[in-house]
């Protein structure tokens, strides 16, 4: 047996080692899957530091972004006006 906790309510339920399928909790009636999971759980548990490695990369490539536009802004703007004085100074 393996005591697994409900999904919905989390109150433990005893289910066979190899059990697998759709089951109906106990305690709040509610349905819900069991044993596909299992092949998921090894699979999730060796992909979490690549997910934490990519999310960290995204909020760094998303600063990088954020950094590029907050020093360009000011650049393109200073290059505008130049422009504008250029041709509008006579
Ligand atoms: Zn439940």
């Amino acid at each position: 047996m393996v005591e697994i906790l409900c999904p919905h309510c989390e109150g433990e339920i005893e289910l066979d080692d190899d059990a697998s399928g759709t089951y109906i909790c106990p305690h709040c009636d509610s349905e819900f899957e069991w044993g596909f999971d299992d092949f998921h759980i090894p699979k999730s548990k060796s992909e979490k530091p690549w997910f934490i490695i990519a999310g960290i990369l995204r909020i760094f490539y998303k600063i990088q972004g954020l950094m590029f536009w907050i020093a360009a802004i000011p650049v393109i703007l200073f290059l505008v006006v130049i422009v504008f004085v250029c041709i509008f100074s006579d």
